[in-house]
């Protein structure tokens, strides 16, 4: 199979989970799939958080190669579901990560009435733990694919989101979600992934 999964198609609705770190190229590929289903006449909604502003306005999904899908912004699975179209065949959502709970039986009644649910998120967070609802989403899914960036340190994958602030790594104990903060984010692999102080990783070999 050549890159992210080929077509998949059954009768009635599924899930599709897009995982993977920062700059791995989750919005490129959900774009990608919005892209392809408009040109196969399929009615696609996008939705995306809030918290993520980069690049374009927060009513596109943008990848960091620029290209961009209109986006509905929704912070919560209420507010999807509220604008949610009731003759969409595709919802995409994008920065999943960042939704409350609600959104894993959200997706599971989306698609238990039919339509192909795509959702793209980061699938751990700086401390490299499982962030939000996505490790529901991916044991959900009938798909997933985990996408890998490339480590600004060594050039191998990178499996990994490194938090800095002021060039350097910030402190386990760091708030999951910093809104509006002045931090940064390196790709990095899990070698080249520093945590400082309490890092969970650490645990004693046997
Ligand atoms: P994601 O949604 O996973 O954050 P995007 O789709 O927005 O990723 O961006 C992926 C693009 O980011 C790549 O195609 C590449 O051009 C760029 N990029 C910047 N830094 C890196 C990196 N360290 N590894 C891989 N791609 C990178
Ligand atoms: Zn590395």
């Amino acid at each position: 199979m050549s890159g992210p999964s080929g077509p998949f198609h059954q009768a009635g609705g599924w899930i599709e989970v897009i995982a993977g770190v920062m700059f791995s190229g989750k919005s490129e590929e959900l774009i990608r799939r919005v892209r392809r289903a408009i040109i196969a006449r399929k009615r696609v909604q996008v939705f995306k958080s809030h918290l993520d502003a980069r690049y374009a306005g927060i009513y596109t999904v943008s990848s960091h190669d620029g290209r961009t899908v209109e986006a509905i912004p929704a912070d919560s699975a209420a507010q999807i579901a509220q604008q949610i179209d009731p003759i969409a065949h595709v919802i995409a959502i994008d920065e999943a990560q960042f939704m409350d709970r609600g959104i894993v039986p959200l997706v599971t009644s989306l698609a238990g009435r039919g339509r192909r649910v795509i959702v793209a998120g980061t699938d751990t967070d700086f401390r490299g733990e499982p962030f939000g609802a996505m490790p529901d989403l991916m044991a959900i899914a009938e798909v997933v694919d985990k996408l890998h960036a490339i480590c600004v340190l060594c050039g191998g994958p990178a499996s990994r989101n490194q938090r800095l602030i002021g060039g350097r790594p910030v402190p386990y104990n760091s708030p999951q979600i910093m809104v509006g903060g002045t931090e940064s984010y390196e790709a990095r692999c899990r070698m080249c992934h520093t945590v400082p102080a309490g890092d969970a990783a650490q645990v004693p070999l046997l």
